[in-house]
């Protein structure tokens, strides 16, 4: 069998699974605490992880016991968008049935973590009865669309939402499998009872597909790291024109593998506002054919790519299409932008932008996020946004309740952004241990205590309001986003990381390899030279990121 027709072992459980059912149903039906591994891929399409407690493997291990087994489920909110009663109803289940926390995805979506296997179609179905889905959130398909999380009343943000609702249905998969293995059948407006896939075919894609829209200037998406990104296009009159279309960005690698890298998106053309659907669904399709189905490893679209140039990919999707696409139109610089804080929408309500830690919604005895969100929705009906950067802004609020909300929130000990470090603010962690599987060391349980160190180090030289981008994932997977971090972390063994310089905050520029290996104790140390040197031959204005890419890596070293 040549390369181009064989397939990797998981092409073949979802061309046997029919449309992503497997024995989803009847191992459901079973007092097992897990799933096959079959159904353990095709659950991923339906937005469910089967996950272990790591924490206890050994200890389980040694008194006979199996893996400590649960699930995480992932929602998908395109653009963030969460109504309250659906935040409420999560977490409800977070506490009823997870483990009493609530995780803000890097990809503007919700991970509950914890679910027991007999406690899935329960939780299923509280998320869909308050119009919310998992479908397709995981999976070798279009995963949760993204679009900046701001409200606010200019119509071309509200146009990016109308286009990232309109692609985000145009690009999920139609499968009734959801609904029958969920909710027992019932038909729900939103999916159709079709057994086919007429945009993925049997074998869906062959790896997971992102999607990022977005308006000039404005980079809280991260665009450039989006299989597929859109950056509306508006006249100075305020007409549509179109859309600036990019592809081929992607994050993960894998250790000590040289043909597997993070890449930034390249710019693909222009097409016209009626354009975008068919190029966007043109874009999945090329991706379907060509893409790599026996090395999971090498089938990202950015592979595509790298290894066949942007003409020919644009030759296909231009061959899909029928029609040529249009030129890139210029744009103005990126900006990054958390919209953290009080803000006016722009329609006389205002919103307001809260940093959640690493993303993880809880309650602990100092800070009570948890629960002040709680009062707050309940007691108002506020709607909320989730940005790319695991924050949450509330959105609507009227001029007369801000007061309110802040009492509550100053009584549950969260703290204005005012009230928070740089450090803190620019930094992101995945979840990594104790559930991830592929976790080779801590991520999001370790990063507060290293963010504090840096703070006060970076304080203590003068540098404490810098905006330095900080990113830590527990391993090269990249989930968030590493490779464009001023500072990247990626976990390498345990307690040790491969330490990455020189990406920027506006999130444009990959960063580079500054270090193979670092131990967690000695990440302080090896930076802190390195900020000095910036201190002292910094340009005016430049920022951290952009002095190491100026000086270069090897220059850097010797200041070790
Ligand atoms: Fe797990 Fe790696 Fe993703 Fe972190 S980056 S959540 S360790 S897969």
């Amino acid at each position: 069998m040549s390369n181009s027709t064989r397939r990797s072992k998981v092409e073949k459980i979802k061309e046997e699974s029919q449309f992503l059912r497997g024995t989803l149903a009847e191992e459901l039906a079973q007092q097992t605490p897990n799933f096959s591994e079959a159904s353990q891929q095709i659950l991923k399409f339906h937005g469910i992880y089967q996950q272990t407690d790591r924490d206890v493997t050994r200890e389980r291990k040694q008194q006979g016991l199996d893996q400590d087994y649960s699930m995480m489920i992932r929602t998908k909110n395109t653009g963030g968008a969460c109504p309250a009663a659906f935040y409420l109803a999560l977490d409800h289940l977070a506490d009823t049935l997870g483990n009493g926390t609530i995780r803000v995805t890097t990809r503007q979506a919700f991970q509950l973590h914890g679910i027991p296997k007999q406690d899935l179609k329960a939780t299923i179905q509280t998320i869909h009865n308050s119009l919310g889905t998992t479908l397709a959130a995981c999976g070798d398909i279009e995963r949760n669309i993204m679009s900046p999380a701001a409200p606010f009343a200019q119509r071309d943000y509200q146009r990016v939402e109308e286009y990232a609702q309109k692609i985000s249905e145009a690009l999920a998969p139609k499968t009734g499998a959801y609904y029958e293995v969920w909710l027992d059948g019932e038909k729900v407006h939103h999916y159709s009872t079709l057994t086919e896939e007429p945009l993925y075919g049997p074998t869906y894609l062959p790896r997971k597909f992102k999607t990022a829209l977005t308006v000039p200037g404005d980079n809280s998406v991260d665009l450039l790291t989006n299989d597929l990104g859109l950056v509306l296009i508006s006249t100075p009159g305020g007409e549509i024109e179109g859309f600036n279309v990019t592809v081929g960005g992607g994050m993960g690698m894998s250790h000590n593998s040289e043909e597997t890298f993070p890449r930034t998106a390249d710019p693909l053309g222009f097409v016209l506002p009626d354009q975008v659907i068919p190029v966007a669904q043109a874009v999945v399709r090329v991706q379907r054919d060509h893409g790599d189905r026996l090395n999971r490893k090498h089938a990202r679209l950015k592979y595509l790519l790298a290894d066949r140039g942007v003409a020919w990919f644009r030759e296909q999707v231009e061959r899909e299409l029928g029609y040529a696409l249009g030129p890139w139109r210029a744009l103005p610089p990126w900006e990054y932008r958390d919209y953290l804080g009080w803000h006016e929408q722009g329609d006389g309500q205002w919103f307001l932008g809260l940093s959640v830690a690493n993303g993880r919604i809880k309650d602990t005895e100092e800070w009570r996020l948890k629960s002040a969100l709680h009062q707050i929705l309940s007691t108002w009906g506020f709607d909320l946004r989730l940005t790319p950067h695991q924050n949450i802004l509330i959105i609507g609020i009227d001029p007369e309740h801000r007061t309110a909300i802040d009492t509550i929130l100053r009584d549950h000990g969260v703290l204005p952004v005012e009230k928070i470090t740089p450090a803190e603010r620019y930094s992101m962690a995945c979840p990594a241990m104790p559930t991830c599987s592929l976790a080779l060391t801590e991520s999001e349980r370790y990063l507060p205590t290293l963010v504090a160190q840096m703070a006060q180090q970076l304080t203590a030289m003068g540098l404490g309001d810098e905006k330095i981008s900080i990113r830590m994932t527990g391993c090269p997977n990249g989930c968030a986003r590493p490779y464009m971090g001023e500072i990247g972390l990626v976990g390498s063994a345990q307690e040790a990381y491969q330490l990455f310089l020189g990406g920027n905050l506006e999130s444009t520029r990959l960063n580079q390899l500054f270090l193979k290996q670092v131990h967690r104790d000695q990440i302080l140390e090896v930076l802190t030279p390195i900020w000095q040197g910036f201190k002292e031959e910094r340009l005016a204005g430049e920022g951290f990121g952009d002095y190491c890419y100026r000086v270069g890596m090897d220059y850097l070293r010797t200041k070790l």
